[in-house]
């Protein structure tokens, strides 16, 4: 297929932006359309692993996102009090000394090196979808203000709550997963700071350094869905993690109260099934996951690469979004299951259940983990 191709991208997000940059890329012409009027990323930061930023090199973007964030080279596994659980690290994984597990950059410096990489002009603002028709020329996308756009292909990248998924498949509410996530980044030197993440009952803190002498955390904690402090996030989140080992304390304490935010965790049951005709799904609004792995943002890169290859290389519009969908689905419904089993572990409350946890993580899930990080980081798009 070629420029002749309109695609038609809903969502502004990391996958929809990522997805009109590797479509363009692939000759095809691709537009995004975003409900919001301006681009505006919440002020945390995001893990992009080793599988992300290979997906990004033919996106022409790992070289900027590399000079924005340093390789890491070694994560912990730590608990509450600070005790070694388990270490990830190069030495284990030798393929990726040169660039590193992943790399822990702010959302909003992704987002500006992606729309650069686009280029504005292939971004509509102001444009919310309300749905879509197929007819005999393509798909017709419609939008709230009254207006529509014609496309060959119409690419669902709105989210968590897609409206073109909820068109294709029917309403559903997303699952909770059962607990809330705090999350800042905080002016600090983050020499010596290895990324790590510490594990307590019911609640999860992790931490990574960033370029620009800053430091992102996040915070996990069992609670009732919606619920919000009546206090303050800063307070709660502080009391929660009181007595945790350095420098978790210090990092709360060191954040300012409108720069913490707070967002209940989400996912979907898996699909064996994410398009029909010349409609399909990408990113969250396709496979949405909990965080536990890192891997939302690096799978909707993933997403983003496959299409426009099955595209670019597809006989028709039909068969190469099912090319796609089936070279896809597997590898992200995985992600979506093991993400959803990684934070019940990380997050089961009953101290007997937190203490066999422990010894199993230190003593027996550490010695598969590399093999386990290799499928999830060592992906070739
Ligand atoms: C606490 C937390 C931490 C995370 N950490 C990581 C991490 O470290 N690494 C990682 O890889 N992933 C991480 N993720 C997951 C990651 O944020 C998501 O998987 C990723 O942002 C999904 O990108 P997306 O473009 O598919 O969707 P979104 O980012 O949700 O973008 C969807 C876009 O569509 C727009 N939109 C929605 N509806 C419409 C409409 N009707 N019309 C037009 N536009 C519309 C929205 O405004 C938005 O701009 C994390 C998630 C959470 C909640």
């Amino acid at each position: 297929m070629d420029g002749r191709t309109r695609v038609v991208v809903v969502g502004a997000g990391i996958g929809g932006l990522a997805a009109a940059i590797a479509l363009r890329r692939a000759g095809l012409d691709a537009v995004v359309f975003e409900r919001a009027d301006q681009i505006a990323e919440v002020g945390a930061g995001i893990s992009l692993w080793a599988n992300a930023l290979r997906s990004l090199e033919p996106l022409g973007v790992a070289d900027r996102v590399r000079s924005l964030a340093p390789p890491q080279r070694r994560i912990e596994l730590r608990s509450w009090n600070g005790a070694l659980l388990a270490v990830t690290s190069t030495a284990q994984l030798p393929r990726h000394e040169a660039t590193g597990l992943c790399v822990i950059l702010h959302r909003a410096e992704l987002l500006d090196a992606l729309i650069e990489a686009l280029g504005r002009q292939h971004l509509r603002l102001g444009a919310e979808c309300t749905g879509f028709r197929p007819d005999v020329a393509g798909v017709e996308v419609r939008f709230k203000d009254g207006t529509a756009a014609q496309g060959d292909v119409l690419v669902g990248a709105d989210g968590l709550n897609s409206v073109v998924r909820s068109q294709l498949h029917g309403p559903a509410q997303p699952a909770y997963a059962g607990y809330t996530v705090w999350r800042a980044v905080v002016d600090r030197d983050p020499a010596g700071l290895i990324p790590l993440e510490s594990w307590g009952r019911g609640a999860r803190f992790g931490a990574a350094p960033m370029s620009g002498n800053r430091v992102y955390w996040y915070a996990t904690r069992n609670a009732a869905e919606g619920s919000r402090a009546p206090a303050g996030e800063k307070a709660e989140v502080l009391q929660a993690f009181r007595g945790w080992h350095a420098p978790v304390e210090s990092l709360i304490e060191a954040s300012e109260e409108s720069a913490i935010l707070r967002n209940d965790i989400y996912d979907r049951p898996v699909r064996r099934a994410w398009g029909e005709g010349r409609v399909t799904l990408l990113g969250d609004a396709a496979h949405p996951m909990t965080p536990n792995l890192g891997q939302g943002a690096c799978q909707a890169i993933e997403d983003a690469v496959v299409l426009a290859r099955c595209l670019r290389d597809g006989r028709d519009a039909v068969s190469a979004l099912r090319a796609y969908e089936s070279k896809r689905i597997p590898r992200a419904n995985a992600l979506v299951r093991r993400s959803r089993l990684v934070g019940r572990i990380g997050q089961v409350e009953s101290a007997l259940a937190v203490t066999a946890r422990d010894a199993l993580m230190k003593h027996v899930i550490s010695r598969f983990q590399p093999r386990e990080l290799e499928w999830m980081i060592g992906y070739e798009p």
